[in-house]
């Protein structure tokens, strides 16, 4: 089946939101820049646990204030990344075995009730955007860049997020995502986690363009559950 001019517009259009949404993750503030690449040197061992992070020396490593480094210690520190201690300041830290359990069970759960929703929920438009958010995926998967691949990828969940049309949900699971965003993101680097991600998301994509409420619910459940086995993977690697 040949797309015609209207559907390929939608197409288009939907790829150029998707790359604005990266785009703004560009443009992220100093706090957000600071938060991932500390983030990204915990998770790959750079900063070993137990290592002091001095607010001076990283506002001077970084070129910021001490205010934006502040912010992100405190978010890190809600994702179980550094542990703050009373006249030590910040240490790194790794969050427990049922930390990371309790972050990715929750998780998993707050996907699948959106991707469930979104089955039954979505609008025509919205499901041709996820469409073709999936179709850049597929794209980005064979390039094997996994900043771009992440960067589109939630994209795709904020889309489902969105399609599930409950606010309350979209923002409960956002802010959960922050918390376990560090640990999903590491897993992109593992050797053919993308593609694997990719055939993940077409399952999910298939059920909710088919309006398959179940489905699309344990479809994303599953995702996010192998999302954290990848995880396990990943930080036994490093
Ligand atoms: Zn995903």
């Amino acid at each position: 089946m040949t797309l015609n001019d209207s559907d390929e517009l939608v197409t288009d259009q939907a790829v150029a939101r998707a790359h604005a949404t990266s785009a703004d993750g560009r443009r992220m503030t100093r706090s957000e820049e600071l938060r991932l690449a500390l983030a990204d040197e915990i998770v790959r061992g750079v900063l070993a646990p137990g290592e002091a992070l001095d607010e001076t020396q990283l506002a001077h490593r970084f070129k910021v204030s001490r205010t934006p480094v502040r912010e992100a210690l405190r978010q890190l520190a809600a994702s179980g990344l550094i542990a703050t201690r009373a006249h030590r300041g910040a240490v790194v830290a790794r969050p427990t075995a049922e930390q990371l359990n309790n972050m990715f069970e929750t998780m998993a759960e707050l996907e699948a009730v959106c991707a469930g929703l979104a089955a039954e929920r979505m609008s025509a438009a919205e499901r041709q955007a996820l469409e073709a958010i999936h179709e850049e995926l597929r794209k980005l998967s064979h390039l094997g860049d996994p900043q771009r691949f992440h960067e589109m990828n939630e994209s795709f969940h904020d889309a489902i997020y969105a399609g599930a049309h409950n606010a309350h949900i979209a923002e409960i699971t956002l802010a959960t995502r922050v918390r376990v965003q560090p640990f999903r993101r590491a897993q992109f680097r593992n050797l053919g986690r993308l593609a694997k991600s990719h055939a993940e998301h077409d399952r999910v994509v298939v059920a909710i363009l088919r309006g398959d409420r179940a489905n699309a619910t344990k479809a994303m459940r599953e995702h996010i559950e192998l999302v954290r086995e990848e995880y396990e993977l990943y930080s036994d690697s490093v």
